[in-house]
């Protein structure tokens, strides 16, 4: 997967390839990430994007001409265009999943006020991470782009993301790590008792219990069997 992030503060989306499971996926070209500044296709002097709104009120507008451009340039038939705003749909693992079969991902960032409506014209998706409105739409570009690269082959192990909360519809059971006793708190017997038939159980127990608690939402419609039922009726 190529995924183009065009910004007019690239810099602020750079370093979240300098560490961790995402430097590894970039260096070992598991994904390829450009990020592109949007000056470079400004029409205006001193790569000027951005103006007034007609209509006047306050703050400024990236302007049509630099991502019409961009995209013209950028965009082949494969591509799919998202663009960053709090009127899109709210971003999940679930889109991430659907998304992790594209070829090409372009994701525009707005800033200020925004982006001139023109451009929305030219996309296949308008895209929100939450309910909230952030000064640019470079947190969430990051934030899409994490989701989909870890879901890349070799990125992380398949097990491992299968496993997290929301991708099979769910949230995760707790984890433990050593030492098993810390300040009177314990890791649970069973963790230790080598006996994975019980391990899934009690996995799948916790699991049920955090949906229970946390995100009783998520399992309207979740396909319970009967010792998942069972397990519910526990709680
Ligand atoms: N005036 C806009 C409104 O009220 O809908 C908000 C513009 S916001 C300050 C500037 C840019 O940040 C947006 O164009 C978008 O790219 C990005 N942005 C802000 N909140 C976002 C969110 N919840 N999800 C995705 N992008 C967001």
């Amino acid at each position: 997967m190529r995924i183009d992030i065009i910004t007019i503060f690239p810099e602020m989306i750079k370093p979240m390839f300098n560490e961790s499971i995402m430097k590894r996926a970039v260096l070992q070209n598991l994904i390829e990430i450009n990020v592109i500044d949007l000056r470079d296709y400004s029409v205006l002097k001193h790569n000027k994007v951005d103006d007034t709104p007609y209509g006047g009120g306050a703050g400024m507008v990236l302007q049509f001409p630099p991502f019409y451009l961009a995209l013209k340039n950028l965009r082949n038939e494969q591509t799919h265009v998202m663009l960053t705003s709090p009127r899109g749909k709210t971003f999940n693992q679930q889109r991430a999943i659907e998304l992790q079969q594209k070829q090409h991902i372009i994701i525009l960032c707005g800033h200020y006020e925004g982006i001139d409506e023109r451009v929305h014209d030219m996309v296949d998706e308008e895209v929100s991470i939450g309910d909230y409105v952030l000064t640019g739409g470079e947190l969430a570009a990051m934030v899409i782009t994490d989701a989909l690269a870890r879901l890349q082959d070799g990125v992380i192990k398949k097990d491992s993301y299968e496993q997290d909360s929301f991708h099979m519809g769910l949230l995760e059971h707790p984890h433990y790590t050593k030492p098993f006793s810390y300040e009177g708190k314990e890791v649970p017997e069973v963790l230790t008792s080598g006996n994975h038939k019980e391990i899934d159980r009690w996995r799948r127990y916790q699991s049920l219990k955090q949906t229970f608690l946390k995100r009783p939402d998520l399992l309207n419609g979740f396909p319970l069997d009967k010792e998942d039922i069972k397990m519910l009726e526990e709680i």
